[in-house]
């Protein structure tokens, strides 16, 4: 089957983005210590990209205000990729100093979103990206592009592919070879995810293309299986299923790291993650956060870890 591996290269890169995409809607600032902890546990459980904050203007996301000092904080380790969200020149020379190893950018593919979220056009966010990406370049660091509300914008409905094209290209432009395709605000389908990796990896072969799903609606991980049909080798993901929906109170946030790598290795993919040890990352987080996360993986152990016969409860069904 098309989900499954087809020959010797089993490798599927999981992004952690929980203490980005996650804490960034959280009611309260998350003390630094607290998140250099969760992404030292999440190395050592053995994952090796992680999107771990951004350099915005702490105005405008206070829960992030402590970029530098987490990365400074961080254990890092060979083959690690410690990324930062980075929206505009200040934030690059920010980032470089604080020696992220990739800086991801940001545009929406609406115009609507983009004046929404960042308070400017499309145009103005990738001039804001021409004038970034020679800064990144001269500190060598990768410049990861990413598309929000790439399958669909909560103000104007279905997103054109033409829209994601426009974006791809000046990227590319400026030496981008990593692209995420963002649900912002879950609203990703298989087929729509279907339209757009196979309109970009036709214009763009050279551009590996992450996924970066919301489970707002609860098919993230089968837009998964569909990315993995078509050959993409990246998604992002957030521990416990941590973060929300600006634009829906009270709805879950990204896909769930946990239970994203628990599919993963039961298709047959490798990760380099050990899930048992995430899984108690996961409930960690929960302890932290004083409630429950969404992940289910870890509440109901790998398929395989096999229940004691001893005081069951007898029911029906
Ligand atoms: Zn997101």
């Amino acid at each position: 089957m098309g989900y499954a591996p087809q020959g010797e290269d089993r490798h599927v890169i999981v992004t952690e983005v929980g203490t980005r995409d996650g804490l960034q809607s959280e009611a309260t600032f998350v003390p630094t210590e607290t998140k250099a902890a969760i992404v030292d546990a999440l190395i050592a459980a053995g994952v090796r990209s992680i999107e771990a904050t951004s350099f915005v203007s702490p105005r405008a996301v206070p829960q992030l205000a402590d970029a530098h000092a987490l990365l400074e904080r961080v254990r890092r380790v060979p083959g690690l990729r410690l990324t930062a969200l980075v929206p505009n020149a200040r934030g690059a020379e920010r980032a470089a100093a604080a020696k992220a190893d990739m800086m991801a950018c940001f545009v929406s593919a609406s115009e609507s979103h983009s004046l929404a979220n960042l308070n400017k056009p499309v145009d103005r966010a990738l001039a804001d990206f021409a004038e970034f990406a020679p800064i990144a370049a001269r500190f060598g660091v990768p410049v990861r592009g990413a598309i929000a509300v790439a399958f669909g914008c909560p103000f104007e409905g279905d997103v054109p592919v033409d829209a994601l094209l426009r974006i791809v290209d000046a990227y590319c432009a400026h030496g981008v070879r990593h692209v995420t395709l963002g649900d912002t605000t879950g609203m990703a389908t298989p087929p729509v995810v279907e339209r757009a990796v196979d309109a970009i990896a036709r214009r763009f072969p050279e551009v590996a293309i992450a996924l970066h799903f919301h489970n707002t609606r609860g098919v993230g991980l089968a837009n998964v299986m569909l990315g993995l049909a078509m050959g993409v080798r990246e998604y992002e993901s957030s521990i416990g299923g941590l973060g929300g929906c600006p634009f829906a109170p009270g709805a879950t946030g990204n896909v769930c790291t946990e239970d994203l790598v628990y599919l993963l290795h039961e298709c047959g993919w490798r990760t380099g993650i050990d899930l048992e040890a995430l899984c108690e990352v996961a409930r960690a987080v929960q302890a932290t956060l004083g409630r429950g996360l969404p992940g289910q993986v870890m509440k109901a152990g790998p398929r395989l870890r096999l229940a004691s016969l001893d005081g069951v409860r007898r029911a029906v069904g």
